[in-house]
């Protein structure tokens, strides 16, 4: 499994802008024209040929465009997204199954296999070279669209086309350039090592620089092992993959967020109006209360208000469990609520509402959990928000609203995503208990901090040994 981590640039001038742009554009041009070359089923053989084979394929089909290295790199990266098609047909339209139910003869459920592993065979299937209706038919729909380009939106270039520094304890990437000798020299926020094959992309109005590493995930029959879920308040749970559950959950809590303060506002006022008010008699008084309860303003309306808010939480929960539990994951890991400590709340949200929201979290969960035979396990919640789910770094200023972004190594996400990352993380921490107040897991944390930034007071990146040695291997001063 690849791993993507996010890196954030200083904004381009406008000269480097366009040169990125141009990049980019002529990029997406080529590999364009290879998908499409690629996607005859002639060609389908070229996708798992040697490299060399493919040089000589790309050859011929190449604009001339691009600085070789990128064009070899972009041809690459077309045939990836070829295989990356027709791999999440085979998943997704469960064709290994489908052979199962379609024959019960070994030796045909075994050419069956065979096909699918080579894409040569399925072009052949799929061409009529191999005469076979019912894998036609298996395969014809889910590959009926091959995958073309539609943004051009960025990049991707492989360590000969680019070089990372460090000046002035900022890291900079010097991007190379459609220009001959030219670079694009882009500073980068945070420092950390880049190394590998990155992808530059254009995210609407800045720039970032992807890369990619290899995660060894242990496999487990059929079961997938942990989701660990972040609260929200725009939705029910976010995953340490990104994925959001109950999307609807904003929207019920800010309309009963806003009965419910409403109505107390309204009935405060009218109370206080209405104890102020010289009534000329009391049966005037009686009128106005009675007034008061035919506005619907009484305390039988507002609970009835606040019960129907419940069953609604309630069932958004409910869906949001089901979605998360369908994947049957061995262990779900959640944050310990019931100290009611970290989670900054939204102002908007008055304290009655997370507290009716914790407990009805807490006990559905704790029923689904136990109905489907996954196990839940509690982790302590204390600056989960805070800390960076790529190195660890903890810190108030890594968090601005609903976006994560870490000081020190500068890796992105979204403040949920992170943070049910690092509820993940706590699962396995040896150091963090659940049962541990906010001032020791404060220790801990700050020691961590310490030891990732070298433990220098207030020093930046230049600190990090990992910094440090990125220097010497390039030792070069940026242009
Ligand atoms: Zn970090």
């Amino acid at each position: 499994m690849m791993r993507t981590r996010r890196r954030l640039t200083r904004p381009p001038n406008k000269q480097k802008a366009v040169l990125l742009q141009d990049l980019i554009d002529q990029y997406a041009k080529q590999k364009d024209a290879y998908l499409v070359e690629l996607a005859k089923t002639q060609n389908w053989h070229i996708w798992q040929s040697p490299r060399q084979v493919k040089r000589r394929f790309a050859r011929q089909y190449s604009h001339h465009t691009l600085p070789i290295h990128v064009d070899d790199q972009c041809f690459f990266d077309a045939v990836a997204t070829m295989i990356a098609w027709v791999e999440s047909a085979k998943v997704l339209h469960h064709w290994k199954s489908q052979v199962f139910v379609h024959t019960e003869d070994k030796s045909a459920r075994h050419r069956y296999f065979k096909a699918l592993k080579s894409y040569a065979e399925l072009a052949k299937v799929f061409s009529g070279a191999w005469y076979d209706p019912w894998l036609f038919h298996v395969i014809r729909n889910p590959l009926m669209h091959p995958p073309r380009i539609h943004h051009r939106r960025s990049a991707m270039l492989d360590d000969s086309s680019y070089r990372v520094f460090i000046d002035n304890g900022t890291q900079y990437i010097s991007l190379t350039s459609l220009v001959k000798g030219q670079r694009i020299v882009l500073p980068l926020l945070g420092c950390v090592g880049i190394r590998g094959t990155i992808r530059v992309v254009y995210a609407d109005d800045h720039w970032e620089i992807h890369t990619m590493s290899r995660v060894t995930v242990k496999k487990t029959e059929h079961r997938i092992q942990d989701i660990a879920l972040d609260a929200g308040t725009t939705e029910v749970y976010t995953d340490q993959n990104n994925r959001r559950y109950g999307t609807n959950f904003g929207r019920i809590l800010a309309h009963v967020d806003a009965t419910v303060s409403d109505q107390g506002k309204k009935r405060n006022q009218i109370r206080a109006a209405a104890k102020n008010k010289a009534f000329v008699s009391q049966e005037e008084r009686q009128a106005h209360l009675k007034k008061v309860q035919r506005n619907n303003l009484g305390k039988k309306k507002q609970t009835r208000r606040r019960v129907q808010a419940r069953a609604a939480f309630a069932t958004e929960i409910n869906h949001a469990l089901n979605e998360v539990l369908e994947q049957d994951p061995q262990r779900i890991i959640v944050e310990d609520l019931s100290h009611m400590r970290g989670k900054a709340q939204g102002k908007k949200m008055s304290r009655r509402v997370s507290l009716w929201m914790r407990s009805v979290l807490t006990e559905r969960l704790d029923f689904k959990t136990t109905a489907r035979g996954s196990r839940r396990q509690a982790v302590a919640s204390a600056y989960t928000s805070q800390e960076c789910s790529q190195c660890g770094y903890t810190a108030k200023s890594n968090r601005t609203g609903d976006h994560f972004r870490c000081r020190y190594c500068g890796t992105v996400d979204t403040a949920d995503g992170n943070a049910a990352k690092v509820i993940l993380k706590r699962s396995t921490d040896t150091e963090i208990k659940p049962w541990m107040t906010k001032e020791a897991i404060k220790k801990i944390l700050n020691r961590r901090n310490a030891q990732i930034t070298g433990a220098i007071p207030g020093a930046g990146c230049e600190a990090s040994g990992l910094v440090q040695s990125l220097v010497t291997v390039n030792g070069q001063t940026p242009a």
